[in-house]
């Protein structure tokens, strides 16, 4: 039995790729803003249908977002979701102050933010877990009381629609994440998007360190520019990302058919209002119902090299690094969801049969 691998990297076919890079060798202009840049940034301009700095990857796409609205003090956040969400907080200098998860949704539950709020609050930074949609209106609503600044997370949700329109439009600013393990890749890449021209103007100087013209280096930035090669990468995948997102949608419905209605498992929510890119297949498995343990399944699998991942745990204020510094703000549904969730493998040509063989492995609990 070949290995199966929780996600396999999207690519264009070798030729399709080779036509695109071939004019770098005449060019020779490999970085700092070159043709494949500019015609990626137009591209994907017009898919999120919202102003886009591109950036090297996406961690540090988001931290020259939260850098580029000069925030203070604290940020309310989510301790489940992927390291780099908090890292970025914290070496801006901010204290991030976890908020728990809703149950169903895995995003920030929007009734236990306020209570979190004080004076040194200036931001929320939320995640949109899985691709699912945050409860934005009740989000906006409470930002816009407390005057304090969003910027989501989107990682996971490139391709994602709320309410037909680009979930890119929404908050102060949104990150997305173009690593070779998400949706749509540029090898390692990332992007922000913002309505603001002059946090665009921040943003495209912080990720040439600080650079304003030849002479004038005005602020302390970093480098993160993108290069021609994940740029042209890029331009390739978009060409072919919607066909990857309905090929995930296909093997999504099998896994939910083959799935829903077991004891013990819980399935992803199908959002209203939300056309998904299907980005993770999570399950959660309670134990009291299931008869097994997340950690059973996922060795279950492991036996039939078929790797799942425990997709986050632990939560982040568990994580070496950061115990014991924030664990004054519990968040019990987070705990719980990250001790029970398994991602199962996914990615667009993953063969409907070992979606089946998967489910059987499950459903028969096979330890074998
Ligand atoms: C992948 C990811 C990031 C970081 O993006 P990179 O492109 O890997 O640097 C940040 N947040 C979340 C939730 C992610 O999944």
């Amino acid at each position: 039995m070949e290995t199966i691998l929780v996600t396999k990297s999207s690519m264009p076919d070798f030729e399709e790729y080779i036509e695109e890079i071939r004019e770098l060798w005449e060019s020779h202009w490999l970085t700092n803003k070159g043709e494949k840049h500019t015609v990626f940034q137009n591209l994907l301009t017009n898919y999120f249908n919202r102003n886009v700095s591109l950036v090297v990857n996406g961690h540090c796409a988001l931290e020259v977002a939260i850098q580029s609205l000069q925030l203070k003090g604290e940020v309310i956040t989510t301790p489940f979701t992927f390291v780099s969400t908090t890292h970025a907080i914290v070496r801006n200098g901010l204290k991030p102050v976890f908020c728990d998860i809703d149950p169903i949704t895995y995003t920030l539950d929007v009734t236990k933010m306020e209570e979190l709020i004080n004076e040194n609050t200036s931001a929320i930074i939320p995640v949109h877990v899985y691709g699912n949609v945050c409860n934005i209106e009740e989000i906006e609503a409470i930002a816009k009381k407390y005057n304090l600044k969003v910027i989501y997370d989107a990682a996971h949700a490139f391709g994602v629609k709320y309410k037909g329109k680009s979930i890119a439009e929404y908050g102060d600013a949104s990150m997305f994440s173009f690593h070779a393990t998400k949706v749509f890749n540029t090898i390692e890449g990332g992007a922000v998007c913002y309505s603001d021209s002059e946090i665009g103007n921040q943003i495209e100087r912080l990720i040439n360190f600080g650079i304003q013209d030849e002479v004038l280096i005005d602020g302390i930035g970093t480098n993160a520019k993108m290069n021609e090669f994940q740029a042209a990468m890029g331009i390739c995948n978009l060409r072919h990302v919607e066909e990857e997102i309905r090929k995930r949608g296909l093997l999504v419905e099998e896994y939910r058919e083959l799935l829903s209605g077991i004891d013990g498992i819980q399935l992803n929510i199908v959002q209203e209002d939300v056309t998904s890119n299907y980005a993770y297949f999570p399950i959660i498995i309670h134990e009291e119902m299931f008869g097994a343990t997340r950690d059973d399944v996922y060795e279950w699998l492991k036996s039939k090299n078929i790797f799942a991942r425990r997709y986050f745990f632990p939560i982040i204020s568990k994580l070496e690094c950061y115990k014991g510094m924030y664990e004054k703000y519990e968040t019990p549904v987070a705990v719980k969801i990250s001790e029970r969730v398994l991602t199962l493998p996914l990615y667009a040509d993953l063969d409907i049969n070992i979606v089946k063989y998967i489910c059987n492995i499950i459903l028969k609990r096979d330890r074998a």
